[in-house]
């Protein structure tokens, strides 16, 4: 058990850590929050987690789950916490394939208990609400363990993209050298340099300023999962550890094509509600001009629909999804070739 040290501005995790961090083998449990609810007076949310060790080396923390909408991560995530063969490490791997469990077995991005968007409540509080107590344990327990962090995204039910890991256009040069290296091993299809609209509260924040490699990823989306999509998931995985040295040899991803979102003229928003009508599709080249998408105010008989032209070069990495489309939404992300 390893909760946090209590100090008089942060009072001790509530959460139990039903797991050994630091015996070697494979060890999967639970990090039990306490949740006293309409169902369950006495109860407990129960996140699972493995760790498997072995030997000298770095640690690895892998997570996914962080939205509930988003499933590659906690797909690829039990599957590597299953068959990973401890015996084969140098070092540490901590999986933790449902960081925010309640929003992924309801199927949302945000907890159905609290309404907390996990990205958006780091770096928690021990005496906050569900969705903040899980935040801080990963902040003051699992992150300071880590040298390497992988958090596995994608766009869930609103979003779709092209497969890609990510990093952010960090200020310090040898920890922007160090997370772009990983995300290149990791060999995802795409390769993108990311500056948030809004990054205050996002584990990535969180993770980055305590100096770790981090890289983050956007694998897909629409609400589901595909078959292509948990491959790279996986075998992304498993090139990080290489990387890391904590599995033996060289990462074997295919050629990474490197992009640039930074520009916030790549980002289309929608001023309308009504129905999108895409105008190209995801990787199509755009130029800056270009008409990306019609919004089309259906009740309105005759009515011209909405256009939304490109004001940025490069290519569609990410749209809206599905069909309805509503005023303020992010219509298309267009990112520039490196
Ligand atoms: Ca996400």
């Amino acid at each position: 058990m390893s909760n946090a040290a209590p100090t008089a501005a942060h009072p001790p995790s509530p959460v139990e850590a039903r797991v050994d961090f630091d015996a070697p083998g494979i060890h999967h449990g639970t990090l039990d929050l306490p949740h006293s609810s309409e169902t369950s007076a006495w109860g407990r949310i129960r996140i699972p987690v493995a760790v498997l060790r072995n030997g000298a080396g770095p640690t690895a923390l892998l997570t996914g789950g962080n939205h509930g909408d988003e499933y590659e991560g906690p797909i690829a995530l039990a599957r590597l916490a299953r068959e990973l063969d401890p015996g084969a490490l140098s070092g540490r791997v901590i999986v933790l394939p449902a960081m925010n469990l309640p929003a992924l077995k309801a199927g949302t991005r945000l907890s159905p208990i609290d309404g907390g968007n996990l990205n958006r409540s780091f770096p928690g509080r021990p005496d906050g609400t569900v969705t903040e107590k899980i935040a801080d344990f990963v902040s003051r327990v699992l992150l300071p363990m880590a040298d390497i962090v992988l958090d596995i995204h994608s766009g869930g039910k609103t979003l779709n993209f092209l497969p890609f890991a990510g990093v952010h256009a960090l200020p310090d040069p040898d920890q922007r050298a160090r997370c772009e290296a990983a995300m290149d091993a990791f060999g995802a299809p795409y390769g993108v340099v990311m500056r948030e609209v809004d990054a205050a509260g996002m584990f990535d924040t969180t993770a980055e300023a305590m100096g770790k490699t981090f890289v983050t990823t956007e694998l897909g989306g629409a609400g589901g999962a595909t078959a292509r999509t948990v491959a790279i998931a996986l075998a992304g995985c498993r090139n990080l550890l290489r990387h890391a040295g904590i599995l033996a040899g060289r990462p074997d991803g295919g050629p990474v094509r490197r992009l640039d979102m930074s520009d916030p003229d790549g980002f289309v928003v929608a001023d309308e509600d009504g129905i999108l009508e895409p105008c190209v599709d995801l990787g199509d080249p755009v130029r800056r001009g270009d008409l990306v998408a019609r919004v089309h105010r259906i009740e309105r008989p005759g009515g011209a629909p909405a256009e939304h032209r490109a004001r940025a070069s490069g290519l569609l990495l990410g749209r809206h999804w599905p069909g309805p489309i509503a005023a303020g939404d992010s219509l298309a992300v267009i990112a520039e070739p490196v």
